[in-house]
């Protein structure tokens, strides 16, 4: 269509129908399996994709290796002037890989800008890394020792990734991994193709003006076999993986097993907890926005609504307006605040939320039934498009289905408490521990909130939505989440091999623990 060739053409990608190249590792290939970007929108096809062959999958861990040895010895300030310089290309297509992320991942506009501005913002900060990623002196027993504890680049990193970023989980591990001095191989969500691609464009030119192998940034793309391969390499030293906790569980399994090093970001199954001294003017909009959305498709989405049952009743309204008030529309119109899901598969995830509710004796509050066609306009009339929804399980039991699992839709589940003490041991009852809030004005809540008798999840905000994470904290989350911490703080650790490099610069060489051992 016009509107798709709009554009990708914007990003010099060949318009439709065409097939492109999935690989990179310095030079543009693809003879493995088809796959097919598909619009979520309006179900068209955008372009078929040519992914990794087993044996371009080799090739390319093999370039990427090299790329590594590279990269390792050039000072991490200069690694950083890459980074800069990928920063300005990236932000110079902005507005255009933003338009893409719409298109292809079917986010809104403001929501894919953002996600491409996520990517700038986190190379500034891999800017500066590069010049404040320090090891440490440590005081030694021994007389005329000194212990260094020293950070040396780790070697390849894999970065798999899941659909609903498709362009900022790469980056907050592309630009870490690059400033800490490693060649990273992306493997892309195969619904995603596109955005991968452009990325890598972007990147390698940058790479290529500096005389960089492009296997430094080096792409694959391909569905679970291509992953399967990745994960299993001996090659590969670290596993970045962004997705289900289904498939985490395998990937962390099988990372394990050759004593690889994994990192994961998997599911949530979040919470917000709203007090009767909360300013509603403030949350109900935050709990909106959790909820309603990125259609209800961040791994920080709020996806459970715990309210004191003295404000219950007046919160349930507020949000039914709010819901009321919002209509599927193109993502890549400005005004629209609700897109589609991303797939026909996700259509179903929701309608099993639904019933998840209903089968532990619910209700629907607002919502609840598919769109009709005339909610459409009549280009979107083959798209995915799910209505909000609001449902009141039948059982406040975390361990039901009803509560205890991630259904990645616009589907909120409601439960009343009266203390705060039962509204987090909810919060903290299901396998999943990423993003919570809690709404109040009482700093004794706040206190137990942010405690040890508080929120289990690696993301516990007060007066803020659960979703929606800025980049200089570090990001992830606990037990089912995978345990994993990605962008700021102390994240670009995990992307370096430390050593404990102990020096004797005495004329004696004393043993530790004053050990005698006379030879
Ligand atoms: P997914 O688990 O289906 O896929 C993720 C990636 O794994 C894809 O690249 C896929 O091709 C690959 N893959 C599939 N099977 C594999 C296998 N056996 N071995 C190796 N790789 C394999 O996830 P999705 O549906 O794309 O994304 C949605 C999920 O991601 C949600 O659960 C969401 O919460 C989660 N997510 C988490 C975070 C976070 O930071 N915690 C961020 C974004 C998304």
């Amino acid at each position: 269509s016009s509107r798709a060739s709009a554009v990708l053409s914007a990003l010099d990608i060949p318009t439709t129908p065409v097939e492109l190249d999935g690989v990179y590792d310095g030079t543009w290939k693809g003879s493995g399996d088809f796959i097919e970007s598909i619009c979520p929108a309006t179900g068209e096809i955008l372009a078929r994709v040519k992914t990794a062959s087993p044996q371009e999958l080799h090739h390319a861990i093999d370039r990427t290796r090299e790329a590594y040895l590279a990269i390792r010895t050039m000072p991490a300030p200069r690694r950083g002037e890459i980074i800069r310089q990928i920063r300005e290309a990236l932000f110079a297509k902005r507005e255009q890989l933003g338009a893409l992320v719409s298109l292809e991942m079917g986010k809104i506009r403001t929501e894919g800008v953002g996600e491409v501005q996520e990517f700038v913002d986190i190379c500034d900060y891999a800017v500066g890394l590069s010049r404040m990623m320090n090891g440490r002196v440590v005081a030694s027993e021994r007389p005329g020792h000194s212990i260094l504890e020293v950070p040396n680049p780790l070697g390849v990193v894999a970065v798999l990734s899941a659909f609903n970023f498709p362009v900022a989980v790469y980056g907050w591990n592309l630009s870490v991994s690059l400033a800490a001095g490693n060649a990273t191989l992306w493997k892309p969500s195969p619904t995603t193709p596109l955005c991968s691609i452009a990325v890598t464009k972007i990147i390698s030119s940058v790479l290529e003006k500096n005389g960089l192998p492009g296997a430094v940034a080096g792409l694959v793309t391909g569905g679970k076999d291509v992953g399967e391969a990745v994960v299993q390499s001996k090659d590969v030293d670290m596993v970045s993986f962004t997705g289900s906790e289904h498939v985490g569980r395998i990937v962390g399994k099988a990372v394990q097993a050759r004593f690889g090093k994994a990192l994961l970001e998997l599911g949530g199954n979040n919470a917000a907890i709203i007090m009767p001294d909360a300013d509603l003017p403030l949350a109900v909009p935050a709990v909106f926005f959790g909820a309603v959305g990125t259609a209800g498709q961040r791994c920080t989405s709020t996806r459970r609504l715990y309210l004191h049952s003295s404000i219950a009743p007046d919160f349930i309204s507020r949000l039914q307006k709010l819901y009321a008030s919002v209509a599927p529309g193109d993502p890549l119109d400005s005004a629209t605040l609700l897109g589609p899901v991303h797939t026909a598969a996700a259509l179903r995830i929701h309608e099993e939320a639904i019933e998840d509710a209903k089968a532990s004796g619910g209700e629907v509050l607002t919502g609840g039934t598919p769109f009709a066609a005339s909610d459409l306009s009549s280009h979107l009339r083959g798209g995915f498009f799910a209505r909000p929804t609001i449902v009141r399980p039948g059982t406040s039991s975390v361990q039901h289905p009803a509560w205890s699992t991630e259904r990645f839709a616009p589907v909120l589940r409601v439960a009343e408490f009266s203390d705060l003490s039962e509204a987090i041991a909810w919060n903290n009852g299901v396998p999943q521990g990423l993003s919570s809030s809690l709404w109040t004005r009482d700093m004794r809540n706040v206190g137990k909130w942010i405690g040890a008798e508080g929120s289990d999840a690696g993301i516990v905000n007060v007066n803020v939505g659960t979703s929606g994470a800025e980049i200089g904290a570090a990001f992830g989350g606990n037990k089912s989440t995978g345990w994993g911490r990605e962008s700021g703080g102390d994240a670009w650790k995990q992307y370096c091999r430390w050593s404990a490099c102990t020096i004797n610069f005495s004329d004696a060489a004393p043993l530790a623990q004053g050990v005698s051992f006379p030879a």
